[in-house]
């Protein structure tokens, strides 16, 4: 823990870090140190993490990256983050991210952006920006973020760590700031699917207080990750396994370095065993129209609620209630969140809900039949976790169109709510990490951690 937070202030400049608080920290694995002397054999006990910003924390402010959170503080901790104090781990931090996780390349936090640790002039991704640079930059073992429409994944594609979204529902939502209510999961990013599928089983589980958390009894992913499958031999761990290769997630457009790495990483698969399968996934291309009609709508509903009585910033100086509203959102959100809320607010409006938000819905549920139906050919669906590599702060900042058509490859599997993972698999144009996204059925951790855990 000391040499973590050594190298947490050594590196400040990467902007990982929105709060950190040393003595806690220090406190906390005094406390872990005292716990293991006592013969607690916890498998996460006292290893320090570090956590997104939009999970709530009563020991530290918790801003969502927005400038109308700054100096809240939760009277409560996020059920994941309780679990996983619980479990012995140590709090380094909160860190950065997307202003209400919107955004794909941490540069709409409002307190600044995120440094890829590979190559400081490029983008980490987002909106978990802070949480994949901090374990790239190895000032923290792992971390967590939360994933919406790709927010695990792709920023663990963009700095070579491994992330894993499960299946919506398995983790609580309770205590995690909310985007879009029906997409939004939280989800381990580390070094490794081991260290993944550790943090799993301990984030995991029922939570009365989340309507749409999942009741099953606890799991334990790395157990899931370690059993051998029928028929595997020791050179031939996946061997049986099918995977799906979606046609549509191999476009002509797709850029070169990221198609030859993601190859690489099939091969790599091939030769532990696992089949190749062409399957189809023919809406991909509308889960982008879907998920930024869905996404904002929700998001318009859920963030009415900042409005300057209840939680963070209020105007200085209003002249009535309305006035007050206007003000405090006006000054409190920043232009991506004001452009998400304008939208959700559109396709809700009465004359348009059928025409835009209805549609979504329905084509929503296609996209998840079509899962179904290339579920029955394989058991893992792969291809990339985005068209390209890591890009050069800035290049998206003035056309949010352009990031919004990168998310290409991760909406779909947000939109049907299955698990998937982001591997690294190679390097591309100037030594970018890049990605494979792995995608399973419903409650399939276990295997993509399996897979995951036989290409490392
Ligand atoms: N890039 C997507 C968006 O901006 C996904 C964000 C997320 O998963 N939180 O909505």
């Amino acid at each position: 823990t000391q040499h973590l937070l050594a190298r947490v202030t050594q590196h400040e400049s990467l902007g990982c870090f929105l709060h950190t608080d040393a003595d806690a920290a220090l406190a906390a694995a005094a406390s872990a140190d005292a716990r293991r002397a006592a013969g607690d054999g916890a498998a996460l006990l006292g290893i320090p993490l570090a956590h997104k910003d939009i999970f709530v924390t009563k020991d530290m402010p918790t801003t969502a990256g927005s400038k109308i959170l700054a100096n809240y503080r939760s009277p409560f901790d996020a059920t994941v983050l309780e679990r996983l104090f619980a479990a012995g781990t140590i709090s380094l931090g909160k860190l950065n991210c997307d202003e209400f996780a919107m955004g794909s390349a941490n540069e709409n936090s409002a307190f600044g952006p995120v440094a890829n640790p590979w190559d400081r002039t490029r983008v980490p991704g987002g909106s978990s920006g802070g949480s994949a640079a901090a374990v790239a930059a190895r000032l923290v073992p792992a971390t967590t973020g939360t994933d919406t429409g790709g927010s695990i994944r792709q920023p663990a594609s963009f700095t070579g760590i491994t992330g894993i979204k499960p299946t919506y529902g398995v983790c609580s939502r309770y205590g995690m700031i909310a985007f879009a209510s029906s997409l939004d999961q939280a989800g381990p990013m580390a070094r490794s699917a081991e260290d993944c599928a550790f943090l799993l089983s301990a984030m995991s589980g029922f939570d009365e207080r989340d309507a749409t958390s999942v009741e099953r009894p606890p799991q334990d992913f790395h157990a899931q990750m370690l059993q051998a499958r029928p028929g595997a031999t020791a050179a031939q761990p996946l061997k049986g396994l099918r995977i799906g290769l979606p046609l549509e997630f191999f476009p002509a457009a797709l850029a070169a370095d990221v198609n030859g790495a993601v190859r690489a990483g099939l091969a790599e698969l091939e030769k532990l065993g696992a089949t190749l399968v062409d399957v189809s996934l023919p809406r991909t291309e509308l889960a982008i129209p879907v998920y930024y009609i869905i996404a904002p709508a929700e998001a318009s509903s859920n963030l009415s609620r900042f409005d300057g009585v209840k939680f963070g910033h209020r105007a200085a100086q209003y002249d009535d209630l309305l006035d007050m509203y206007k003000k405090t959102r006006a000054e409190g959100f920043g232009a991506e969140v004001k452009r998400r809320i304008m939208i959700g607010s559109y396709v809700l409006s009465h004359g348009y809900y059928d025409a835009y938000y209805l549609q979504a819905q329905k084509l929503r549920r296609m996209i998840a039949d079509d899962f179904q139906r290339c579920f029955t050919q394989c058991d893992l669906i792969a291809g990339p976790v985005a068209p390209t590599v890591a890009w050069k702060k800035g290049e998206g900042a003035d056309d949010p169109v352009k990031a919004y058509l990168a998310d290409i490859f991760t909406l779909p599997g947000s939109l049907a709510g299955l698990p998937g993972m982001s591997v690294p698999v190679g390097f591309g144009e100037g030594g970018m990490p890049v990605g494979l996204q792995l995608l399973g059925n419903y409650f399939q951790e276990g295997q993509l951690l399996h897979a995951a855990h036989a290409l490392q």
